[in-house]
């Protein structure tokens, strides 16, 4: 059971590629579901919980790019792709009997609320674990600059960014030998070093506000109400 928890509320990032499990592409149905488990649980402790999903399982703007489509062209078939693991998220929440609103930065009536920041932080009051869909709404931005830009509009005290491992380390840790994980960074040291934790605006806009950034083990069942709660493996960035 994890410890009396040291934020109030906070933001979860979650790439796409976390959706995959052992998968190449798309949704694993497993992952997602165990993903809702760890965030139930952070929000069972009585912490306000909101999610920014990310949509490189799907599509990238920058991959449509390559293969000679217009960047801002695939740039929105991206953030539709963040639209739809954010609805495959919600899903999985409520089956475990956690209420959730769906806010996306593209208005998408039929689907999801409209992004409305005062009524996301009623939500998040009332209990409900509120997803931010469609990133920023804007080409040439990703999930993670989104991920920054709703955490400082919410007030979250810290900014989780769940990955495949336990934190920032100095090399690729699957790649070389020797890699250190490190403790804690400031923002300047990741963006002077290019550390390649979250993007520079992103990092940028945490800095501006104030906001620390936990990076953690997305993999690992538990590791998101660990680190809530001061436990765990992270790499903290403030
Ligand atoms: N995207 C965008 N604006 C945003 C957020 C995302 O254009 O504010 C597009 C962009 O094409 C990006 C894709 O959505 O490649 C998926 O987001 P991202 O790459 O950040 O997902 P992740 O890497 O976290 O899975």
């Amino acid at each position: 059971m994890a410890a009396e928890p040291r934020y109030k509320r906070v933001l979860l990032k979650i790439s796409g590629e976390a959706l995959m499990g052992q998968q190449e592409y798309g949704l694993c149905g497993e992952t997602v579901t165990r993903i809702a488990r760890d965030i139930t649980a952070v929000r069972d402790m009585g912490v306000e919980v909101c999610v920014v999903v990310g949509g490189g399982n799907i599509y990238r703007g920058v991959a449509g790019a390559a293969a000679g489509m217009d960047r801002a062209t695939g740039d929105y078939m991206g953030m539709l792709a963040t639209v739809i693991n954010s609805l495959a998220m919600q899903n999985a929440i409520e089956q475990q009997g956690v209420p959730t609103r769906v806010q996306s930065a593209i208005p998408m009536e039929a689907v999801s609320e409209p992004y409305i920041r005062r009524r996301a932080l009623r939500h998040m009051e009332k209990g409900r674990v509120v997803i931010f869909a469609a990133g920023t709404g804007n080409p040439f931005f990703t999930t993670d600059t989104a991920a920054a830009l709703r955490a400082s509009e919410m007030g979250c005290d810290a900014l989780l960014k769940g990955t495949k491992v336990d934190g920032v380390y100095s090399d690729d840790p699957y790649k070389a030998q020797g890699a250190t994980k490190y403790d804690e960074l400031s923002y300047l040291q990741v963006l002077s070093h290019d550390l390649g934790v979250m993007d520079h605006s992103a990092i940028s806009l945490a800095r501006e506000n104030r906001i620390p950034i936990l990076v953690f083990s997305i993999v690992k069942p538990g590791g998101f109400a660990q680190v809530v709660g001061g436990d765990g493996q992270y790499t903290i960035v403030k």
